[in-house]
């Protein structure tokens, strides 16, 4: 008799591990406090390993100083010449971070990044902010993510990084949107603000919320 052996093909995705976001302009609280436990995990024979590059121009549309404001502030963004109403959506306004190809974009120290089989870089458009690593807010277009998961046939997607309020959270919604069974490894994962709504967000969206030592005994 054939064997019903159910197909497993899980992918992990390194959101933001950047300098910025742990040591630099935007830096995480207790970001420094992960890079050991991501290491672990890239050590475990996952499908693929996939890192996410948060990586802007430098007037991008989510600086404060791109629009002379203040940090924190907010404003109403639009996709490019498509200024409606129901397009709208409020971005807060950041500190300058993430430039490409500055210091600031590059993978933190002692991240082991060369366990990465590749590299996925978003909000490199001007005018579009994108937290999420599958595509923008307003689904203009996607990046390589889904074509490369699609590919390699992956059925789960296990998310840790920076931060998890905003890209973490976003990258796990569109992959549960785009069908993948979703774990968030919540001991690999900090936030920009605590006490937020994101572990109640991702789990009322069926995402997983598992800790570290849960997936090492799932992926062997
Ligand atoms: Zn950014």
């Amino acid at each position: 008799m054939a064997s019903a052996k159910s197909t497993f093909v899980p992918a992990l995705l390194v959101i933001d591990m950047q300098y910025d976001f742990v040591h630099g302009s935007l830096a995480v609280p207790n970001a420094t406090t992960i890079i050991d436990i991501v290491n672990s995990l890239l050590a475990l024979p996952f499908a693929t390993k996939i890192g996410t590059k948060d990586f802007h121009p430098p007037n991008h549309v989510s600086f404060a100083a791109t629009h002379d404001k203040d940090v924190f502030s907010k404003i109403t963004i639009y996709p490019p010449g498509d200024i409606k109403e129901e397009r709208a959506l409020e971005q807060v306004l950041w500190p300058v971070h993430c430039v490409a190809s500055t210091p600031g974009s590059a993978f933190v120290e002692g991240l082991d990044h060369k366990a990465l089989d590749s590299v996925i870089y978003k909000g490199t458009h001007p005018e579009i902010e994108s937290y999420s690593a599958f595509q923008d807010p307003w689904h203009l277009a996607t990046t390589e993510l889904p074509k490369t998961l699609e590919g390699l046939g992956v059925t789960d997607v296990f998310l840790v990084g920076l931060a998890g309020d905003y890209c973490v959270k976003c990258t796990a919604m569109d992959a549960a949107d785009f069908g993948y069974k979703t774990w968030v490894i919540k001991d690999a994962v900090r936030s920009v603000s605590e006490g937020g709504s994101e572990w109640e967000e991702m789990e009322k969206k069926g995402i997983h919320i598992v800790d570290s030592a849960q997936v090492r005994k799932l992926v062997t």
